[in-house]
């Protein structure tokens, strides 16, 4: 059996793994000549963190991970900590750690555990055909791969979405700007084993550790989509929306590398349940687009990867069957984490400022119960809990 993945990201990538896995042969065929990922770090929740441990980079993973074993949020002017708690009672109850990485050293795990050289670089699909025998992709250079069966992970702009949905789907303004990046560990802006958020206004500063002594950060702000702001600006805006918070968040925007610091305007998809269509399937991204609020697109991509395998290894009733079963264990639950996520951000982004004051309220008596339950729920919600 053969399978041509579409897309060498973390979707693509963590699939082409786990087909392997079960004999599967892959084909892994990417777009660009060189994947320069789109944000710096991401949050690897212990759902993600059981997907790599089963596709056999537990060692690799662990090694990349901050040591964040803390949560915390301050107010934003004089940077009082609002609630400060451990992390330990989520992982004991859920049997594992979230790891913060670096997405370029992510990256780059998941191409040495796959096979750098095993990937088609610069091979960007423009369609796809079946036929009772297999699935045929088409190159944008005139070229053709074939096979028994597809997996799309070609990100949220997918090319191969409308032919799967039978139409095109929008994508929708979340209604903030996200500046993110990585700088070198300075105690006096936030604690080295601690993932810290300052709140206020709808906005938000965010650190987690990454290993390397580095600090993931990021900012938010409710902003119009569109405007004129790059890298050439990001220190002049980033003083200006955040003027009058704590001596941190100063010091973080002194000490950012504008060069490397990203500029991103957040989007989702409206959830569809469609994520199959014959010998066709949808993953990561590509089905499912999320706002990071929650931090799960890239761990639900992981997820969609052994849950695809495991269809495909443990049911005998043909390809288009085994793909069907994979959409009905995936609809659900990636619906739920984009609608999660999307509640999250309208609350965290002042939407309606109020509903926002009001959090900011909770916040002051959160003993981390609250917010550990949500997480708990979100993690054991995954296929390997
Ligand atoms: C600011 C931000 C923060 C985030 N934080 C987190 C977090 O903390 N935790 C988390 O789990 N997730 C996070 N995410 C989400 C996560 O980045 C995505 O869910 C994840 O990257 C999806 O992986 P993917 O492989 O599906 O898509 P992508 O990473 O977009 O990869 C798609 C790949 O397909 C290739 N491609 C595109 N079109 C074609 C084509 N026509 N032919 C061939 N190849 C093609 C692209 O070049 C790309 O390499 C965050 C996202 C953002 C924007």
């Amino acid at each position: 059996m053969k399978a041509i993945v579409i897309g060498g990201g973390i979707g693509g990538l963590c699939a082409a793994i786990a087909l392997r896995r079960f004999g599967i042969e892959t084909e892994v065929y990417e777009a660009v000549k060189e994947i320069k990922p789109v944000g710096a770090a991401i949050s690897i929740w212990p759902n993600g963190v059981k997907c790599l441990n089963y596709l056999g980079m537990k060692e690799q993973v662990r090694q990349l991970g901050g040591p964040m074993h803390y949560m915390a949020y301050n107010e934003c002017l004089k940077g009082q900590t609002l609630t400060r708690f451990s992390l330990d009672p989520l992982v004991e109850s859920v049997g594992e750690r979230p790891y913060p990485v670096a997405r370029a050293e992510l990256q780059d795990m998941l191409l040495e555990t796959y096979g750098r050289d095993k990937v088609q670089f610069g091979k960007r699909v423009s369609g796809v055909e079946e036929t009772a025998a297999g699935v045929t992709a088409w190159f944008e250079d005139g070229s053709q791969a074939h096979g028994d069966f597809l997996v799309a992970a070609d990100g949220t702009h997918s090319v191969i979405r409308p032919y799967v949905l039978g139409q095109q789907v929008e994508r929708r303004y979340a209604g903030y700007v996200n500046w993110n990046g990585l700088v070198t560990i300075d105690e006096s802006i936030a604690p080295a084993n601690q993932w810290t958020t300052f709140v206020g206004e709808g906005k938000r500063v965010s650190l987690m550790p990454v290993c390397g002594n580095r600090f993931y950060f990021f900012f938010d702000v409710p902003l119009e989509k569109g405007l004129p702001e790059d890298r050439s600006t990001v220190r002049n805006d980033l003083q200006r929306y955040f003027a009058g918070w704590a001596a941190p968040v100063q010091k973080l925007i002194a000490a950012i590398d504008p060069a490397t610091t990203n500029r991103i305007e957040i989007h989702d998809i409206e959830p569809f349940e469609q994520l199959v269509r014959g010998r066709v399937a949808l993953l990561g991204d590509a089905g499912h687009s999320t706002t990071p609020d929650i931090g799960q697109g890239g761990c639900a991509a992981m997820e969609d990867a052994v849950v695809l395998a495991i269809a495909l290894q443990t049911n005998s009733l043909g390809i288009a069957d085994a793909l069907q079963r994979y959409q009905e264990k995936r609809s659900y639950r990636v619906k739920d984490l984009v609608l999660k996520a999307r509640k999250r951000c309208d609350v965290t982004h002042g939407k309606e400022m109020a509903v926002t004051h009001d959090w900011y309220e909770e916040l002051k008596s959160e003993t981390g119960e609250r917010i550990l339950t949500g997480m708990r729920e979100t993690i054991l919600g995954g296929p390997l809990a």
